[in-house]
């Protein structure tokens, strides 16, 4: 399973076929899969303007097709409170800072998750089940309120 990664408009709410003809600022675009798009739409509404929503599968294990390590991540460009979003779900978190020698800032949304195929479902099927979730987490946020607390909160 291979995701498919391109550029996307969320001011047209449409992919970016042409990068010379379109004419959107480049800072609202974003690198995602099919998938990950409702996750940037809704995000973005808020004011959370993300760069990259991508999810990925890396099979682990000798067994084929058993088990996998799933992620879904949304960087988001800049550091914002985590009380403009609330408590996020079961298993996802923040990242402001990666363990690389550098320190270099993180600014990302993720879930990660250990995944066994016991059959019922495919990897895609848990991966678009996880996304659906947060979507629906998403949803319960009052953007506009999102928006106000993000210009409070951030300089
Ligand atoms: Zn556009």
């Amino acid at each position: 399973m291979v995701e498919v990664l391109r550029l996307y408009c969320m001011d047209c709410r449409e992919w970016v076929y042409d990068r010379d003809s379109h004419e959107c600022p480049i800072n609202h675009w974003v690198v995602a899969d099919e998938l990950m798009i409702g996750i940037a739409d809704r995000l973005y509404a808020m004011g959370i303007v993300p760069m990259t929503a991508i999810w990925t599968a890396t099979e682990l294990g000798e067994v084929k097709d058993y088990e996998y390590l799933l992620s879904v991540k949304v960087d988001i460009s800049e550091r914002i409170s985590e009380a403009v979003l609330g408590e996020l779900p079961v298993g996802w978190r923040y990242y402001w800072n990666t363990v690389s020698p550098d320190r270099s800032e993180l600014h990302m949304l993720a879930y990660t998750e250990r995944w066994y195929n016991f059959g019922f479902d495919s990897v895609v099927d848990r991966v678009e089940e996880l996304i659906k979730e947060f979507e629906s987490y998403l949803d319960t946020r009052d953007s506009e309120a999102v928006k106000a607390l993000l210009l409070l909160t951030t300089g």
